[in-house]
């Protein structure tokens, strides 16, 4: 005897579980619908992302989420400011401008750190995966340390960039632990000229181990084509010329940058 469970479709089963779930969004306080097999949802409204875990964990009122959310990224930036940035700033992933072309001259002209770390083309996904990476945040901390130009071509470049990368990854840290789980810090320079500069070769590329420098590491915003000049006018920044790690300005002071994508 055929039971129903015979005649059933067998794709209707898992197909029947899905299900939409609603949820307040933490930046405006619009409904958010996500369907119970997907993983984060974008606000109708303001258009912000957020992944379902990050609006399950929200406190018990949406203002209270609103103000706790803003509250982890004043922190940020109070972090940044503390450890050494010049400025900070929350701005939209949205604004964020990558350029095919910007990370094209990474190899042509062939910038003198290509290929020589697994931070630095052509060993990163470059601007196809980083815009479709992109699409999962929807808020970052752009940051910025000012020094005046002659200190690009000194001895203390190296230190300078060191710094960039450690604020980029302690922004990074701290995110994670407010619970930003996904954060991802980018830096300006190589981090083989940057930390690895003694020892022949990437130790992470030669597949000997792992990277030497995980907890500063970060990979170049250059390689993505992260157009650094258009995140400049976004924070309102005073721009100049957009060299390869760097933007100088007329009154003889150069910026070095970075950026911490989050939720
Ligand atoms: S081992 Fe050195 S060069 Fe390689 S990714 Fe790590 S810091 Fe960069």
């Amino acid at each position: 005897m055929t039971s129903t469970n015979d005649l059933r479709c067998p794709g209707s089963d898992p197909l029947s579980r899905v299900v939409p779930e609603l949820f307040q969004c933490l930046a405006c306080n619009e409904e958010i619908e996500i369907w119970t097999d997907e993983v984060g949802g974008r606000c109708p409204s303001c258009k912000t992302y957020f992944k379902k875990i990050q609006l399950s964990n929200a406190t018990t009122t949406p203002q209270n989420a609103l103000n706790s959310y803003d509250a982890k990224l004043k922190q940020l930036i109070q972090n940044a400011q503390g450890s050494g940035a010049t400025e900070a700033a929350i701005i939209s992933t949205r604004v964020i401008v990558v350029d095919d072309d910007l990370a094209d001259k990474c190899r042509e002209p062939r910038c003198e750190n290509y290929g020589l770390s697994r931070s630095c083309p052509p060993h990163i996904s470059g601007p196809t995966v980083f815009k479709e990476h992109l699409e999962e945040f929807s808020q970052a901390v752009f940051f910025k340390i000012d020094v005046p130009s002659e200190i690009l071509y000194s001895s203390e470049r190296r230190e300078l960039f060191q710094l960039l990368h450690e604020i980029a990854a302690g922004i990074e840290k701290s995110a994670i632990e407010m619970g930003f789980a996904h954060a991802q810090a980018y830096a300006g320079g190589s981090c083989k000229k940057v930390f690895c500069y003694d020892y022949p070769e990437c130790l992470a590329l030669a597949g000997e181990g792992e990277c030497r420098n995980p907890g500063y590491a970060r990979p170049s915003m250059s390689g993505f084509g992260i157009n650094v000049a258009k995140l400049f006018e976004t924070a309102g920044w005073n721009t100049g010329t957009n060299t390869h790690d760097a933007v100088s300005t007329a009154n003889k002071t150069a910026s070095v940058c970075g950026l911490v994508l989050i939720y």
